[in-house]
């Protein structure tokens, strides 16, 4: 299997439309402030224009009240507020709902809302497709991908805030309260555009989701994790799944790269650790491959001393997947000895699995046919070995 490089990688598409309009959503309030100088504006005119698309939800220019009429004119011409567009949207038996966002190339991401009691969580995208190829990942088995822009990350949440009428809620009853950067991609391959969009996500005077509702999830791209702690100072979650590089080099390609004791490093130096910000190990559960009593000892000796909890995601199956997911016995076994050596180790219950919105059941492709066969090939080839 080849490691793809993330600088294979297509970048966003630039941000000049045939109709010479730009983007407004994805820039910072310096760019903002900058191209509102450059139509003679003076900067609370930014400040203004931000409340009205972050705080509000405006998606028309001629709804901003308190800008003059020729100005609201100006801006239309000059700007367009685009969000993504719904392709498709599938809600769950559990209430999980899954959107097909389309961007402006016509290329698809996917973005998943999960409604619990006390919070309603939000799982955005940071790529078309991925680069990483993780043995168990759906999304890994598409061919293309490209990068998000930061408008095209905060285009999901500003779609899904749309489409759950979270604008005119206040604080208490929001139902995004919480962001997770688990969707399709590896978000610290496209950093800038990741941190662009979430320094819009929790800006005051916007949307306003503080970091601590804010998860960042890596397969381990350790060189951009200190900057990553250091600049945004979100949450980290990242993606183990196995103790020893032998089997984490097969499931998650990546360890070749940075392999686990790399990893542990950077994790023990993650900026503002403490008991009360840990790092969230995330733990795929595979029937017979990581899943023993011997696997999860092997884990609490690795993360020794980081303040951690370790998630437990039962594997979610998808068409041509090569794995089973393992028994309930099996997994509270393994939680059982992790919570013994002191480790919160909640078991993430899997939603919206008959939509393919769980953990790694994305994929947004319009090849999703042939892909399924060349997956259903390689699980056949794997089976051969296996019986030979
Ligand atoms: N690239 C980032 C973001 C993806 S987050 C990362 O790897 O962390 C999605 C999480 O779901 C990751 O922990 C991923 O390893 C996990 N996952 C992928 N496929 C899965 C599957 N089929 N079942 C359960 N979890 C899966």
């Amino acid at each position: 299997m080849s490691l793809a490089s993330h600088t294979d990688v297509f970048g966003p598409p630039t941000a000049a439309r045939a109709d010479g309009r730009e983007a407004l959503i994805g820039l910072d309030r310096d760019a903002l402030t900058q191209r509102l100088a450059a139509l003679g504006e003076p900067a609370f005119r930014a400040r203004q224009i931000w409340r009205w698309v972050y705080g509000r939800g405006v998606t028309d220019f001629a709804a901003m009240t308190d800008v003059a009429r020729p100005l609201r004119q100006r801006l239309a011409e000059t700007f367009v507020l685009d969000r993504p567009a719904v392709a498709t949207e599938q809600v769950s038996r559990d209430g999980t709902r899954k959107w097909l966002a389309g961007l402006a190339d016509g290329h698809k991401v996917e973005t998943v809302h999960i409604p619990e009691e006390d919070r309603g969580t939000l799982c955005i995208s940071s790529q078309v497709g991925c680069t990483l190829t993780c043995r168990f990942c759906h999304t890994g088995t598409q061919r293309l991908v490209r990068n998000l822009s930061a408008g095209e990350i905060v285009g999901q949440i500003l779609l899904a805030l749309d489409r759950l009428d979270d604008w005119r809620r206040s604080d208490g009853d929001r139902t995004v309260s919480n962001i997770v950067m688990m969707g399709m991609g590896e978000p610290l391959y496209n950093y800038e555009s990741v941190a662009g969009a979430l320094k819009i996500v929790m800006d005051g005077e916007g949307i306003s989701i503080s970091r601590r509702r804010i998860t960042l999830s890596t397969a381990g791209v350790v060189p951009m994790m200190a900057r990553c702690g250091a600049e945004l100072g979100v949450n980290l979650a990242v993606s183990l799944h196995a103790v020893t590089d032998a089997l984490r080099d097969e499931l998650v390609p990546l360890n070749r790269k940075y392999p686990i004791a790399e990893l542990m490093a950077a994790c023990r130096a993650y900026p503002g650790l403490n008991n009360a910000r840990r790092i969230t190990f995330e733990y795929v559960m595979l029937k017979g491959i990581n899943d023993s009593p011997a696997d999860a000892r092997a884990l609490v000796r690795l993360i020794a001393g980081i303040p951690a909890k370790i998630n437990l995601i039962p594997f979610n199956p998808w068409p041509g997947s090569a794995y089973e997911c393992s028994d309930d016995a099996a997994i509270a076994r393994f939680a059982r000895i992790v919570l013994d050596a002191g480790y919160a180790s909640p078991i993430r219950s899997p939603r919206g699995r008959d939509i393919l919105a769980a953990c790694g059941q994305l994929r947004s492709d319009s090849t999703r046919a042939g892909g399924i066969r060349a997956a259903a090939r390689r699980t056949a080839a794997q089976g051969r070995t296996a019986a030979a």
